[in-house]
């Protein structure tokens, strides 16, 4: 299928293709219709689905043939980050248009966005907490407002944010279209969007099982003491240019971050604790190559379009083994080659043992640099921690 047969407007297939779309993927072959149709939907989708296009261009081809210079569609984030990746999208997608867009979030200048909105940009993007800053001034107008989207809900009401969001509702005109876009629909979401919206239809994607093949996969078996060892001589390889650590929880996330640092590595943190202009410069640090290492939670990183990862460390096993096949989904993106690492300790085989069950596949033991290689673990009366014996080298590219 190619992104012709949604019949958009020209100027957006050329958006389309300077952003090297080829063919649509499936959330947006089913909701690209959908919404053009006017219904209201709820996307079950994470991110890397390809989900905001699959609102976005959509939503551009409404406002091309309605009156300019109005705010006829709002869009409402959880993080700054990802209002800023979703605004970039916006103006990639609608480069050829004349449409314009602006984005407002918390942490940030007042006076410039002010005057962004002030000039009616057609599709604004907003945090809660900044939005109703603004609507306490009048801005943006909201009365011609014709098309809402809510994206990451399930994050809206982790971090917060529904009374916020409740509050914005009501202020916008009963008549428009309501998207919704959630990784999961807990309860409290499953009632928001029976409250909103009208008869809506619900689209939902799986979240890949599947690691895509060009991620190189392997597995250090370790005990929990050896675990920041390991990761330091790990970070010594020459190739590791780009690398994207998880840890399970957010003080083991700035426990690692601070290890790293104390050791001289340039690293940054990013985790739901810390404030939107830390995360903001974290990030920024990171993707300018400042930092070599970005230390992460799952939440925190849900959501971040980051390119060019060389490795990502797995510090800690994940509890739901999607997080697995989604954290190392961050990196060999665009078909380049990509370096997972996970170092697990004997709590955690069960949590391997369900990855390697989605997957379908047994991750590959590394036995060097201190981890346990195959053998020991089929218990084959080898000493506990072997260094290095029997274990393949680092390095052995690993195809399934
Ligand atoms: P999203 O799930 O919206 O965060 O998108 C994840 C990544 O997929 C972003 O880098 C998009 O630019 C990219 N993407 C979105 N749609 C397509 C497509 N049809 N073909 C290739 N890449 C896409």
């Amino acid at each position: 299928m190619t992104f012709e047969r949604f019949h958009l407007d020209p100027s957006l297939l050329l958006g389309v293709r300077d952003m090297g779309y080829r063919e649509p993927t499936t959330i947006q072959e089913r909701t690209i219709p959908a919404v053009m149709r006017g219904t209201d939907v709820i996307g079950v989708a994470q991110t890397g689905t390809g989900k905001t296009a699959a609102f976005l261009l959509p939503i551009l081809d409404r406002l091309l043939k309605g009156p300019p210079q109005t705010t006829r569609a709002l869009i409402i984030s959880p993080t700054r980050e990802l209002a800023i990746q979703i605004d970039e999208m916006r103006l990639g997608l609608s480069y050829h248009t004349p449409l314009s867009g602006c984005v407002v979030y918390g942490g940030a200048d007042i006076l410039p966005q002010v005057r962004a909105l002030k000039g009616g940009a057609d599709i604004v993007t907003a945090t809660p907490g900044r939005l109703l800053d603004h609507m306490w001034h009048g801005l943006p107008k909201l009365e011609k407002i014709e098309v809402l989207v809510l994206d990451e809900a399930d994050r809206l009401l982790d971090m917060g944010f529904l009374p916020d969001v409740e509050m914005i509702l009501r202020r916008l005109p009963e008549q428009r279209q309501n998207l919704l876009f959630s990784a999961t629909m807990p309860p409290e979401i499953e009632r928001l969007a029976q409250r909103m919206m009208h008869d809506p239809e619900t689209i939902a994607v799986g979240p890949r099982s599947q690691p895509v093949d060009t991620v190189r996969q392997e597995l250090f078996q370790v005990e929990a003491q050896d675990k920041t060892r390991l990761l330091l001589r790990l970070l010594e390889g020459d190739d590791m240019r780009s690398v994207l650590v998880f840890s399970g929880t957010k003080a083991g996330a700035d426990r690692v971050h601070a290890d790293l640092q104390r050791k001289g590595i340039e690293s940054c943190v990013i985790h739901s604790n810390r404030s939107q202009q830390e995360r903001f410069t974290s990030l920024q640090t990171f993707r300018q190559g400042r930092a070599r290492v970005l230390v992460a939670t799952d939440v925190a990183a849900r959501g971040l379009d980051i390119d060019g990862i060389s490795h990502v460390i797995n510090f800690d096993v994940p509890r739901a083994a999607e997080d697995y096949v989604h954290r190392i989904g961050r990196t060999a993106r665009a078909g380049e080659k990509g370096h997972a690492i996970t170092l697990a300790t004997p709590c955690e085989a069960r949590a391997v043992a369900a990855i390697e069950r989605l997957i379908k596949a047994r991750i590959p033991r590394n036995g060097a640099l201190g981890g346990r290689p195959e053998a020991q673990q089929r218990g084959a009366g080898a000493p506990k921690r072997g260094r290095g014996r029997g274990g393949r080298p680092p390095g052995r590219r690993t195809r399934r």
